[in-house]
């Protein structure tokens, strides 16, 4: 799986709508303090389905609001996607075509958040199993945020072990395990 483009409105400091290209290979993200670089990284991590407000730096999921500025009125929704490069179909009843899988989030205040595949309604749990899957992760190491190099040096063992699992893509499988040990 490869992402193409990233598009956000709404989320965190990006109020106007914001499309930004990713190019085949490293990408990194530079400008000044404040300027919504770690933003980003969130916002990826975020349609993704990463469901720790924590790991957002928010104290409740809606905190990826735009909140509004001393000049600019808050924002009631905020929306990310996602577009990938599939090699094959990879979530039931989701039709690809071209080999693109657009992924979108989007959370309404007071309504929380929904998920939409190349258009159509799917599950949060679907959407981080197909990332999980492909090694991308909410989680997954090739996100090297702020912080991360330290995290993982100094990781108690367990916690390294995750890392690794999400790095050789089976950290879905043990999500599959504990749905089937509840049944
Ligand atoms: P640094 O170089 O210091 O790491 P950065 O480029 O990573 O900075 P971010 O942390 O991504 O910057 O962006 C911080 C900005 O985003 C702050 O100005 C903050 O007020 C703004 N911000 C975060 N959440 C929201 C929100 N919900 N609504 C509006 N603005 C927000
Ligand atoms: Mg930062």
């Amino acid at each position: 799986m490869r992402f193409k483009r990233l598009k956000l409105s709404g989320f965190k400091s990006f109020v106007e709508p914001a499309e930004l290209r990713i190019e085949p290979g490293l990408t990194g993200i530079v400008g000044p303090n404040g300027c919504g670089k770690s933003n980003l990284l969130e916002a990826i991590r975020w349609v993704m389905g990463e469901s720790s407000a924590k790991s957002m730096r928010g104290g409740g999921m809606e905190d990826v609001i735009f909140a509004g500025t001393a000049t600019r009125p808050s924002r009631n929704f905020a929306e990310v996607s996602l577009l990938t490069e599939v090699s094959q179909p990879v979530l039931a009843a989701v039709s690809v075509e071209d080999g693109e899988l657009e992924v979108v989030r989007r959370i309404e205040r007071g309504a929380g958040s929904a998920y939409r595949a190349n258009g159509r309604d799917v599950r949060a749990k679907d959407v981080a199993l197909l990332f999980a899957d492909a090694a991308t992760g909410a989680h997954s190491p090739a996100l090297v945020s702020q912080g991360r190099i330290a995290a993982v040096i100094s990781a108690r063992p367990s916690e390294r072990r995750q890392m690794l699992e999400e790095a050789a893509g089976i950290a879905g499988l043990h999500v599959r395990r504990k749905d089937a040990e509840q049944k």
